[in-house]
């Protein structure tokens, strides 16, 4: 198996990270499974300390995990040198932070903040100052394109790191809770910036969240539990029988590619299951039934 690269942009594979500090072991990602299509805009939910940043950190390029196999559009996260990463990070993940003014140059206006890592391209000096323009346009920010960070506001300046961040065409643009700082209104205007980028552009995006109201935004939501994948919710619109479109959430347990699920708590607790259970194959799905001992001897 050497080329998921065509199917998947991003592949995790039992991703293990181990954080050693002053002699304390913390497992912040524990075997977790992640496939990610091109042209994806993924979220990525989790309780605060769940191995959301963990996990971004390394797709970025920005750490290296323990153990397991992590790709991003056909680069191996484990065996990448050090000068490869930084290609890495400047060709194919582009990143916003949290903290809105992280990725901007704070004495360069929002047009020239763009055109700047354009700089390493052989591009005119026209050409990007016309790219800069589009980006900003795309982003409804056009407005801003005079601007130095510190004459916008919050929401502002994390569309306008969101353009720097895909301002060379990434493959993959990572998030990590782009709009933590930002109230609720301007939060759905950052929300549609990277909405913007995955459509206009064709990025595959994963956006780190702790605000389960994200899943509204994107069609695939992931939620991490103890370093691991543990849910996913997708969404999607169907007709009524009234012809009006309505838009329904599913939530899945998750598969992982050795067939393996987790049952959610609540149905381990309601049905008593422990150590075993009985698994049977029907025509069009799975019965599963508690595997009390002697119950074998009882069945047909
Ligand atoms: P999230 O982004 O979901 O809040 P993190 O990925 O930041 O979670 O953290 C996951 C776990 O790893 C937490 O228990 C956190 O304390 C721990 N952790 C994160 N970064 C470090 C670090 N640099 N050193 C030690 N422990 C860390
Ligand atoms: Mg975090």
């Amino acid at each position: 198996m050497t080329n998921g690269s065509s199917e998947y942009d991003i592949v995790c594979d039992n991703l293990v990270r181990i954080y050693q500090t002053e002699g304390v072991e913390v497992v912040a990602l524990q075997g977790l499974d992640l496939l990610v299509k091109p042209g994806e805009l993924l979220a990525v939910v989790g309780a605060s300390g769940s191995g959301k940043s963990t996990l971004l950190n390394i797709l970025s390029g920005n750490d290296v995990p323990t153990a397991g196999r992590a790709t991003v559009a056909g680069h191996d996260l484990l065996e990448m040198s050090g000068s490869n990463r930084a290609a890495y990070r400047r060709d194919v993940a582009g990143f916003v932070w949290q903290q809105t003014a992280r990725g901007l140059m704070p004495f360069l206006t929002a047009a020239e903040n763009i055109a700047l890592p354009l700089l390493i391209n052989s591009m005119s000096r026209a050409e990007r100052t016309a790219r800069a323009h589009e980006l900003l346009e795309l982003l409804g920010i056009a407005y801003c394109a005079d601007r130095r960070p510190k004459e916008m506001s919050g929401g502002e300046q994390q569309r306008c790191a969101i353009a720097v961040a895909v301002a060379n065409q990434p493959r993959v643009l990572f998030a990590d809770e782009p709009t933590g700082e930002l109230d609720s209104a301007t939060a759905d205007d950052v929300f549609a910036a990277l909405r913007r980028t995955n459509e206009e552009l064709g990025t595959t995006v994963v956006v780190v969240t702790h605000d389960p109201g994200v899943a509204e935004h994107v069609d695939r939501t992931v939620a991490i539990r103890d370093g691991r994948t543990s849910s996913e919710t997708l969404r999607r619109t169907e007709l009524t029988a009234e012809g009006h479109e309505r838009v329904v959430a599913e939530e899945y347990a998750v598969l992982d590619r050795a067939g393996r699920v987790q049952l959610p708590r609540e149905f381990v607790a309601q049905l008593g299951l422990r150590d075993r259970v009985r698994l049977e194959l029907e025509p069009d799905h799975v019965g599963l039934w508690p595997g009390h001992a002697g119950q074998d001897g009882e069945r047909r």
